[in-house]
């Protein structure tokens, strides 16, 4: 059996439907995993080889492999979304792909065509589309959120890019990110660490970014907030992004305002999405700078009314404030253009407003 270009080997022990029902109910976010995964091997000198669908379960690896000493590793995030007549799309997959070559090739990975990447979702969601939850309602915020991941598997200690790569597909259920729903969250400024500098790989999506991130976040914690917001590496003034989202700043006088991509910020498929549909609410967006003072400023004054985060896995998540150890900068009155947008790109990711930027593919 063949899906996508992939072999398909099915699990003999799929999940009992009464207990994926009980998962599917509550799945909270990266715990519950579906029972299949893609794999596709990557060799220096043959290539990329034939793609499978295999049982999910523990891979094996080499304790040499350089991955595990040395990080080479890259990711994705993508959803799965269930439409009222139960067929299952996801959103802009070609702009992961793209960004996944990207990530690929300043990792000093091999890039995978973006036909096998869309092909590897497409082949595992077809296969496992019983676990892709139905919201119950126009609010409910359910989805199976997809990890392509590819590692160096080669067994070598030596320092190099690594001649035997392995790409997998796993899926997930995922409720809603942050528990409750969209409830503000405070946030912590970074000033001891840095996520990404100059020349460095804050524009890929790589583990050892989030690795460096965490110590920043039992910060972030320890001081009662959800996440962490870090500044550049260069002069620890411009605000750049979270740990794992974008920002963006939304003014009294209709302008929004996001960090510009200057190679040190990862590029949101979100953000993206939000700068369109921003300028069709009649928004004025503006990609630039923003120093921690223009916010502390624009806040004090007003100018600056709203101030919220966005990524695939939380959509948009407004900021209540942004906490240092000397102050506390508030996150602006809250109006209502957070919320809005967040609906608009939601009501397309579930089919309930038209896909007028054709960013829908059908993945089941
Ligand atoms: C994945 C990620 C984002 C959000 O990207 P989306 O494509 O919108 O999901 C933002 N920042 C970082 C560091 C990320 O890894």
């Amino acid at each position: 059996m063949s899906t996508q270009g992939f072999y398909v080997r099915p699990t003999t022990c799929a999940t009992e439907a009464g207990i994926r029902d009980k998962i599917l109910a509550n799945p909270g976010f990266g715990s519950y995993f579906t029972d299949h995964m893609a794999h596709v091997r990557w060799t220096k000198n043959g290539g990329w080889e034939p793609g499978e669908i295999v049982p999910y379960g523990p891979i094996m690896l080499d304790p040499a492999a350089s991955v595990l000493h040395y990080a080479q590793e890259i990711f994705e995030g993508i959803k799965a979304y269930r439409h009222a007549d139960g067929s299952v799309w996801t959103f802009r997959p070609e702009k992961n792909a793209e960004r996944f070559r990207r990530s690929a090739r300043r990792l000093a990975l091999p890039e995978l065509d973006d036909d096998t990447f869309l092909g590897s979702v497409k082949a595992l969601v077809g296969q496992d589309k019983a676990w892709v939850p139905t919201p119950k309602d126009d609010t409910e915020e359910c989805s199976l959120y997809i990890r392509p991941f590819m590692i160096a598997s080669e067994k070598f200690l030596g320092v190099k890019p690594a001649k035997l790569v392995d790409y997998y597909v796993i899926a997930s259920p995922a409720g809603s990110y942050f528990k409750g729903d969209l409830d503000a969250v405070s946030i912590w400024l970074s000033q001891n660490y840095n996520r990404a500098a100059p020349g460095g790989t804050g524009a890929a999506k790589c583990g050892g970014n989030y690795a460096s991130s965490l110590v920043a976040q039992q910060e972030a914690e320890a001081n009662g907030c959800a996440q962490v917001a870090f500044l550049d590496a260069v002069e620890n003034k411009w605000i750049e992004e979270l740990g794992g989202m974008n920002l963006f700043f939304v003014y009294k006088d209709g302008r929004i305002v996001t960090p510009e991509l200057t190679g040190t910020i990862l590029e949101g498929v979100t953000r993206d999405s939000i700068l369109q549909l921003a300028r069709e609410e009649g928004l004025t967006p503006e990609e630039r700078r923003i120093s921690i003072d223009e916010w502390r400023d624009g806040v004090k004054s007003g100018e600056i009314s709203e101030v919220f985060a966005c990524g695939t896995a939380a959509v948009i998540t407004p900021i209540a404030e942004l906490v240092t150890p000397e102050e506390r900068i508030a996150g602006g009155r809250q109006t209502d253009i957070a919320s809005t947008l967040r609906r608009k790109l939601l009501d397309i990711q579930y089919g309930r407003a038209e896909d007028r930027h054709g960013w829908l593919t059908q993945l089941a």
